[in-house]
């Protein structure tokens, strides 16, 4: 083993390119959809919005070592990237390690639901390829987000997997690292990872907020804190991703034992499985939502359009929430955020106080729903509007685009010229709406605006209402993803 290097410092390589991808939208998720930080703009300003290389660069500097910076590209999630979109990319990033060779490890922190035309599994495609230039005996790390396929393919390319445990995910840095630290202690010889997967044969969604959810997480934390594992890993997997790697899993990582590994992670997947009726989130419909929210007796309740969450790959653009509060005559309601340029660009050349006819969204396809044709009074514009992701680290700051509200019948809109989904009431505070004044705020997200908005809810309400990821499995067209699992099969083990 060549390690330290003689002669010169540790070089520690990171980057990524990554997005998910909604293999059901019809949006092709275009280079010109990715946002891209290269060297010179990394070293001018920094990472920007992602925690995890944020953190390896941190433990990298502190035991002296060199960080070198290699390509972030992130896209919103949308459906299927261009080969164009997705090679360039890949090309760049292994262009930047060729060009810094030596390295004596790389750290990858990816999505891992990236779907590209002709290409089912983006990173086991670029892990092949990075793998490729830095040889067998250099060690790669890689991260993904817990809604991702995992793969046995990227258990033989990668010396490290990890997903994040928290949905939402607040644990970014941390995940960053446990990576970091197990890869250093690879390439000392102190460790040997050594990974095992398991098919828990199901699929879902399965916020971390509420037990037992809660309790299976913090047991996969306290096994490695025993020191029984190295690191457990459960990908939740991602549903609206139809490929054959789609699916729930659980990864074990030991220290050299793979029979060890092959036992933790069939015993933890299974235990996970038992768990499977109580996990599985059942939304309302929007109708039994907005009347279960309308019923209360004190505000805010926050209802949850998961249906139409920009994070999944959702247009974000959907009106059947809106038409209903507004068929209903619902007051003292805020509703974010539209994803609509062209009524941000209108209000904004109005100004504020005018009062504007509008067509609201509906535009990005059948699932949004019709445009609304209606009267509205506008109320603020921000040409920069920012919303902090509250991580466990600290604050995550991710920019909104130019918004505009609007004052339709009596509910307030948040309309945006960037495509994403609400993390906190920032949407609503930064656009002039005070959120404890509402008796009724819709935010489109399934579960990422949960930390920030549960201290100031009443109540939180799950809606399952129409749009591009109705959050019901069994209603998603998948075909080729493989359906022996639950909750179309009840005993998949049987
Ligand atoms: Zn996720």
């Amino acid at each position: 083993m060549n390690w330290p290097p003689r002669g010169r410092n540790v070089r520690v390589f990171a980057g990524t390119v990554s997005t998910e991808t909604n293999t059901f939208v019809p949006l092709p998720t275009r280079l010109e959809d990715f946002t891209v930080v290269r060297l010179a703009e990394y070293e001018a300003t920094g990472f920007q919005e992602e925690p995890g290389l944020e953190e390896i660069r941190r433990l990298t500097l502190e035991r002296g070592w060199e960080f070198v910076f290699g390509l972030q590209a992130f896209a919103q999630p949308s459906g299927v990237v261009t080969r164009a979109a997705y090679e360039g990319l890949r090309d760049e990033l292994l262009e930047r390690l060729r060009e810094e060779l030596p390295v004596d490890m790389v750290f990858l922190p990816l999505h891992g639901a990236m779907v590209a035309e002709g290409c089912d599994n983006c990173e086991v495609d670029l892990v092949t390829r990075v793998r490729e230039v830095v040889g067998p005996a250099v060690p790669i790390g890689v991260s993904f987000d817990l809604h991702c396929h995992f793969s046995d393919a990227m258990l033989e390319l990668a010396d490290v997997l990890v997903a994040y445990k928290e949905y939402p995910h607040t644990d970014l840095a941390e995940r960053g690292a446990d990576l970091f630290r197990l890869i250093s202690k690879a390439v000392a010889g102190e460790v040997t990872p050594t990974m095992a997967l398991f098919d828990c044969r199901m699929i879902g969604i399965y916020p971390t907020t509420t037990q037992p959810m809660r309790g299976f997480v913090d047991a996969m934390t306290a096994a490695e804190a025993r020191g029984e594992v190295l690191s457990l890993s459960l990908a939740h997997g991602f549903p609206w991703g139809d490929v054959p790697d789609m699916g729930c899993k659980m990864l074990a990582v030991t220290d050299g034992d793979m029979a060890a590994a092959e036992r933790a992670a069939r015993e933890w997947g299974l235990r996970f499985h038992a768990l499977r009726r109580e996990v599985t989130l059942d939304p309302l419909t929007l109708d039994a939502a907005l009347d279960k929210a309308l019923a209360a007796h004190q505000g805010p309740v926050v209802v949850a359009d998961q249906a139409d969450n920009p994070g999944g790959g959702a247009p974000g653009d959907s009106t059947y929430a809106l038409a209903a509060l507004l068929e209903r005559g619902t007051t003292d309601a805020a509703l974010g955020m539209i994803y609509d340029p062209e009524v941000v660009a209108q209000a904004g050349a109005a100004g504020v106080g005018a009062r504007i006819r509008v067509r609201l969204g509906g535009k990005l396809g059948a699932t949004s729903g019709p445009a609304l044709e209606v009267d509205a009074e506008v109320r603020n514009v921000n040409p920069g509007l920012v919303q902090n992701w509250p991580q466990e680290t600290g604050p995550m700051w991710v920019p909104c685009g130019a918004a505009a509200t609007l004052r339709i019948g009596g509910v307030d809109v948040v309309v945006s010229d960037r495509r994403g989904q609400v993390f906190g009431p920032d949407v609503f505070t930064g656009m002039g709406i005070d959120v404890l004044a509402k008796r009724l705020i819709v935010v489109k997200s399934t579960q990422h605006f949960y930390g920030a908005f549960a201290p100031i809810a009443s109540e939180i309400i799950y809606m399952g209402g129409p749009g591009a990821i109705a959050p019901r499995m069994t209603d998603i067209p998948l075909e080729r993803a493989d359906l022996h699992k639950y909750p179309w099969v009840e005993d998949p083990f049987a």
